[in-house]
């Protein structure tokens, strides 16, 4: 099947044609000179005033597992309510706002096709539950998916980490790890404070001495981006650092960058992790020195967290912070859960609200980070969907960047404070669409090492967007025109056309293989069954298995 994109402008953060060209589609992957591939033209689009995007790449939005499911158990609709009441016959394609903060999955995947983004990433999967998580994805429809596997609050590794035991012998567990829950990498949550709050503790800083055992967070975070970069696997330590949301916390940001000693490192919603203690609450921004770091060190990347305003519900596996923050529910709920000794779980409600000054503060803080990061490559679009927003605010949350005043005209409603003391104002960077393109596409799959996605060059998957240039970025953005998936139309002006195949994407390490047959089980059956009181193998997600689901299954990594 040859398909044919004539008179469109090419945008893919590595160029940006600025003039009308024509791209093609030669079976499932992108083509420049499909006049040459010699077949008929099946398809052919005349797409004057319109620009051309890989489809876009979400790698931090909890889209499936146990604390994702037990928002949907509080709050979502089913989906067969929300299809009968959206519309009559003839009316426009439903591509109105969520039904709740976490819908369930059906409309998730959906939401993500109609604004033209193809793969997501679940960033937090506990191994007891990784089987729970890959089926929750595999029936979103629609979209490519994977998982980050968390670590570092799992007593398995802390106890072998305070023994002293050796790097090899961690990575065979790391490795067994990622193989057995079929992650694309290794996720770490407030290294070793979810583990400490069940001894009471309330905090656990960097340097902090866990209360049972003689080790620290820095030595956490240090051993797993080893165990990540001596595995070879294609995405770094994905961090979410100590003291997430407390005043102050960039020092404990800045030292968990340290602690990783010059390894490639991602830092998560950066945006809750940036924080100083000036001001007239004792809670300012610190984003220009996270910014600084950034700017000046080539291994960092980021995905910021963007708080927007309305109502949502905040899930986290760090049950310690979750636990501080019960208070400020709204409305008055919560959950809190262990999870077999792996990591914990915390859902509460939240609502972001324009008026409130540490609130308008986050979304000024945010904004900040995305203005002062010079690389759009480096740093990705995230509201770590359902926490700091719904994914659905993408587009106003592009507008905010590419538009000074429109900026502006919600900066000068925030609580009077946050314009005395945030800079926000003084920040005139307006993103490009190249950039935009960088921060959503090029950059996520380059730190995921999807290496035939996010760009438009000769062979990339035909995962496509056709978006209507307009001066509104925002419905620009949130409407495209035209989505293909592999080279198959699949959505037309909002409107979803038929089933679309799924792939989950697995890290293919170099020693996945060693790790599965020969490794972590095999020699530490016993020890396992002693910690967790269930064998190894039980909580383990083969290919097959993925596969049975109806997904094909992709290998990502460095030689792909
Ligand atoms: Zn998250």
């Amino acid at each position: 099947m040859i398909t044919m994109l004539k008179n469109v402008r090419l945008v893919d953060g590595i160029s940006t044609s600025a003039r009308p060209t024509t791209l093609w589609i030669v079976g499932d992957v992108v083509s420049r000179k499909g006049d040459q591939a010699g077949g008929r033209v099946d398809a052919e689009y005349d797409l004057a005033g319109h620009v051309v995007m890989a489809g876009g790449i979400d790698l931090h939005t909890h889209i499936g597992g146990g604390k994702v499911n037990l928002a949907r158990m509080l709050w979502a609709k089913p989906h067969e309510e929300l299809e009968k009441g959206r519309r009559g016959e003839g009316d426009k394609p439903w591509v109105g706002p969520l039904s709740a903060p976490v819908p369930g999955t059906w409309e998730t995947g959906r939401r993500y096709l109609q604004m033209g983004y193809t793969t997501c990433i679940e960033p937090a999967m506990l191994p007891a539950n990784a089987r729970q998580s890959h089926a929750e994805m595999q029936d979103t429809p629609g979209l490519d998916t994977g998982g980050y596997v968390v670590l570092g609050n799992d007593r398995m590794l802390l106890r072998m980490i305070a023994q002293g035991a050796p790097q090899e012998q961690i990575n065979d567990y790391v490795g067994w790890m990622v193989a057995s829950s079929s992650a694309l990498a290794i996720k770490v949550v407030n290294a070793g404070g979810i583990d400490a709050f069940k001894f009471n503790q309330r905090k656990l800083d960097v340097d902090e001495y866990h209360p049972q055992w003689p080790l620290t967070p820095r030595d956490i975070l240090r051993t797993l981006s080893r165990s990540a970069e001596e595995l070879g696997l294609a995405h770094p330590l994905h961090v979410h650092c100590s003291n997430l949301g407390v005043p102050g916390n960039i020092e404990s940001t800045l030292a968990t960058i340290d602690a990783v000693e010059g390894r490639r490192i991602h830092i998560t919603h950066a945006q809750y992790h940036c924080y100083g203690t000036q001001g007239p609450y004792g809670f300012s921004s610190a984003a220009e020195r996270l910014a600084e770091r950034v700017n000046r060190s080539s291994q960092i990347t980021l995905d910021v967290g963007q708080v927007l305003f309305g109502q949502t519900i905040t899930l986290s596996a760090d049950t310690m912070h979750q636990f501080a923050n019960r208070k400020l529910a709204k409305p008055s709920q919560g959950i809190f859960q262990d999870l077999e000794c792996q990591a914990g779980c915390g859902a509460l409600p939240f609502r972001y609200r324009e008026s409130q000054y540490v609130h308008g503060l986050q979304w000024s803080i945010g904004l900040e980070l995305f203005l002062r990061v010079l690389d759009a490559s480096r740093i990705f679009l995230t509201t770590d969907h359902p926490n700091g927003g719904p994914f659905t605010g993408y587009p106003h949350l592009i507008r905010l960047l590419m538009d000074y005043d429109f900026r502006m005209s919600i900066f000068d409603r925030l609580h009077p404070e946050v314009k005395r003391v945030s800079a926000l104002g003084s920040l005139k960077r307006e993103y490009r669409l190249d950039e935009v393109a960088a921060m959503t596409r090029l950059g996520p799959a380059r730190a995921l090492g999807l290496r035939g996605r996010g760009h438009l060059m000769e062979g990339a998957v035909a995962d496509l967007v056709v978006y209507r240039e307009g001066e509104n970025r925002e419905q620009m953005f949130a409407e495209p025109r035209m989505v293909f998936r592999r080279g198959k139309l699949v959505v037309r002006d909002g409107e979803v056309l038929g089933e679309i195949p799924k792939r989950v994407l697995v890290s293919d390490f170099a020693r996945r293989e060693e790790s599965l047959r020969w490794g972590f089980e095999a020699r530490n059956r016993k020890a396992w069954i002693e910690q967790y009181g269930y064998t190894p193998g039980v909580t383990a997600v083969g290919w097959d298995e993925l596969r049975e689901g109806g997904a094909e299954v992709e290998r990502a990594g460095w030689d792909d």
